[in-house]
C-alpha cells in the first residue's frame, strides 16, 4: 500500500537548509494499524504530510497503492487524496461556523453531492460515532472528544483506504484518548489502514506496529513479541 525508498526532505528558509528526512525506507501493508513515534522535531509530521500527498519530497521514491507519487500538481494531488486518504489532526480542524453535520458533510460538498443527501449521509456517520444528538451544534459547543469524533466522521465519509492521524489524542484527556483509539481500532477492523503519529507510549502501545523515527530515518520497528513486551512495560509505568 505504502512503499518508500530513500526518501529525503529538506526545508529551505532563506540561506538555511534543514535536512529532516535522510534516506528513509518504509513499507506499510494494506490493513495495518501503525504508530509513528519520535521526539519533537524528528520529522513525524513531515513524513505524514508526504504520505498524505500534502507535501513533496526532494529525493527517493514514494509509491501509494502502486502509483508513484511525484511531481503532482495541486489538482492531481487533491484527486489522489480524495480517493485514498482521510486526515485527522490534533486540533480537529473543524470549521467553526458550521455545525457538526455540515463539517462531516463537507467532503461530499466538494464531490458535488446535493445538500439534502450529503446531510443525511453525515447524520448516519454521526450516528455511527455516537454523536448524532450533537449534529446541529457548533464545534465550540462540543467537548474535545466529541470534536474528534466529528473529525473522524468527516475523514470516513469519503470511504478512504488510509486514515492518517497526526497526534489525534494530543489535545484530549487520557480517558477520551482511549475512546478515540478504540474508534480508530474499529476503523482498522473494517480493513482501513490506520497510521497514527504520537509521542505517547500508551497510545502507541494500542497499535499493532510501532515505527520509531530517529535522525531522519526509521530507527526501530517494534512488532509481535517485542510489541507485547513494550505493552507490558507501558502498563507498569
Ligand atoms: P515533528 O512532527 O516530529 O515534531 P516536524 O516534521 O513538524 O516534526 O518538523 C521537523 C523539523 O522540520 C523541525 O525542526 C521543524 O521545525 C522543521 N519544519 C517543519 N515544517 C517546516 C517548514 N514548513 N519550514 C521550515 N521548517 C520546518
Ligand atoms: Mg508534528
Amino acid at each position: 500500500m505504502i512503499s518508500i525508498q530513500n526518501l529525503h526532505k529538506s526545508y529551505v528558509t532563506g540561506n538555511n537548509s534543514l535536512h529532516v528526512l535522510k534516506g528513509l525506507n518504509l513499507e506499510i501493508e494494506e490493513g495495518e494499524f501503525v504508530s509513528i513515534m519520535g521526539s519533537s522535531g524528528s520529522g513525524k509530521s513531515t513524513l505524514l504530510n508526504i504520505l498524505g500527498v500534502l507535501d513533496d519530497y526532494d529525493q527517493g521514491n514514494y509509491y501509494l497503492n502502486g502509483k508513484k507519487i511525484w511531481g503532482l500538481n495541486e489538482t492531481q494531488a487533491a484527486i489522489t487524496r480524495n480517493a485514498m486518504i482521510g486526515f485527522i489532526f490534533q486540533s480537529f480542524n473543524l470549521i467553526s461556523f458550521k455545525n457538526a453535520m455540515e463539517n462531516v458533510a463537507l467532503p461530499l460538498y466538494y464531490q458535488k453531492v446535493n445538500r439534502k443527501k450529503r446531510n443525511l449521509i453525515a447524520l448516519e456517520y454521526l450516528d455511527r460515532l455516537g454523536i448524532r444528538d450533537w449534529a446541529h451544534h457548533l464545534p465550540s459547543e462540543l467537548s474535545g472528544g466529541q470534536k474528534q469524533r466529528v473529525a473522524i466522521a468527516r475523514a470516513l465519509i469519503s470511504h478512504p483506504k488510509i486514515i492518517l492521524a497526526d497526534e489525534p489524542t494530543g489535545a484530549l484527556d487520557s480517558q477520551t484518548s482511549l475512546e478515540v483509539m478504540e474508534i480508530l481500532k474499529e476503523v482498522n477492523d473494517q480493513g482501513i489502514t490506520v497510521i497514527i503519529v504520537t509521542h505517547e507510549h500508551d497510545i502507541a502501545a494500542l497499535t499493532k506496529k510501532i515505527i520509531r523515527l530517529r535522525d531522519g530515518i526509521i530507527g526501530e520497528v517494534i512488532t509481535n513479541g517485542d510489541l507485547q513486551k513494550y505493552r507490558d512495560k507501558v502498563k507498569h509505568e
